[in-house]
């Protein structure tokens, strides 16, 4: 049996506490490292560092969805230039932690492709819609509108994938662009509603007719012509380029419009840039003008009364899209029409 002497007992005793120490020594330190550090990733990309995160997988999960379904239907496909890299570090408790924002920059860092439809005019790429309905609509409609030409263009859609893209702003307005340009290079002109006709302008109201509804002292109250359907595209005096002195009302060609009040028909016929133009005689010294129109149906001489429908909504004359150049004139001047409009 091993004598252990008093001396080696002393030595082994100051050993133990010596370990005892180091044993608390590190639990406390340990303790203060979780009490003022949280565990973390650090995830760094190209070698930046984007941010921390809490949770490491449910990150990459996101990740992975997003690369396969992108955050949106009109996404055709993500790509991911550089894998995330991601480092174990404990961070003081105060720093910031945001998965959702170290997701949104991983997701800034992807190339993304949107599925998107052209429409082609004889192979040329005329715009760039966001569906497939849409895409077909728009040729449709232009087909529809070049139906009466005798050489038409070829218009096809044509799918693709596109990082960025324009959206058109206003589709009508495309489209009319597009189908007067075909006007341009065809021999048939577009055939004007039936009911078009265009009188001839050296008709003029007898100047006793005229003055007796000139000189009346009636109370007005103008009627918007579309009668609320029109959307202003142009206010009284705020093109700069040649300042407005109207309303412009667009609407789909075709669309009825109404004489403002009761009144004499004055003018019918085409008017330099006004295009096919009807004006009308009010009381006390009004007129009303409306201009574009792609029809008539009111003749010089009649009598008209306030919602009687004189004309329809075109793009004749000066003109880039469907829609009522609409003007209250006294004594030959033009003013703004909206303060006059009852609704
Ligand atoms: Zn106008």
């Amino acid at each position: 049996m091993l004598k252990i002497s008093g001396r080696t007992k002393l030595v082994f005793n100051m050993v133990l506490k010596l370990i005892i120490a180091m044993a608390l020594g590190c639990t406390l330190m340990m303790t203060l490292l979780f009490i003022s550090y949280k565990p973390t990733y650090e995830v760094s990309l190209n070698g930046e560092v984007l941010g921390y995160i809490s949770n490491k997988n449910i990150l990459q999960d996101r990740i992975k969805e997003y690369l396969e379904k992108g955050d949106s239907d009109k996404v055709g496909y993500v790509i991911m230039n550089e894998e995330p890299k991601y480092e174990f570090t404990l961070l003081k408790k105060e720093s910031t932690i945001d998965d959702d924002m170290v997701f949104a920059k991983i997701k800034d860092t992807c190339d993304v492709y949107y599925r998107v439809y052209g429409v082609n005019v004889d192979g040329k790429e005329e715009f760039v819609v966001d569906s497939i309905t849409e895409a077909q609509r728009l040729v449709d409609e232009i087909n529809e509108k070049q139906s009466s030409y005798t050489t038409q263009a070829k218009v096809e859609v044509s799918e693709k994938f596109a990082k960025q893209y324009d959206l058109l702003d206003d589709v009508e307005v495309a489209v009319n662009n597009i189908v007067n340009e075909l006007e341009k290079t065809n021999n048939k002109k577009v055939v004007k509603q039936s009911t078009s006709y265009a009188a001839p302008t050296t008709v003029t109201v007898p100047e006793e007719i005229l003055l007796a509804w000139k000189n009346s002292n009636e109370e007005l109250n103008f009627k918007n012509p579309l009668e609320g359907v029109g959307l202003v595209t142009s206010r009284f005096g705020l093109r700069a380029r040649d300042n407005h002195k109207g309303l412009d009302l667009a609407a789909k060609t075709g669309t009825p419009i109404h004489v403002a009040e009761d009144g004499i028909v004055t003018y019918v016929g085409w008017y330099y840039g006004y295009g096919n133009f009807v004006k009308v005689q009010h009381a006390s010294g009004y007129e009303t003008c409306y201009g574009h129109c792609s029809a008539f149906n009111c003749s010089v001489g009649d009598t008209v009364s306030q919602g009687d429908v004189i004309a329809y909504v075109g793009s004749t004359g000066n003109s880039t899209g469907p829609h009522v150049h609409f003007e209250i004139r006294i004594d030959g001047v033009q003013y703004n029409p909206e303060p006059f409009l009852s609704e």
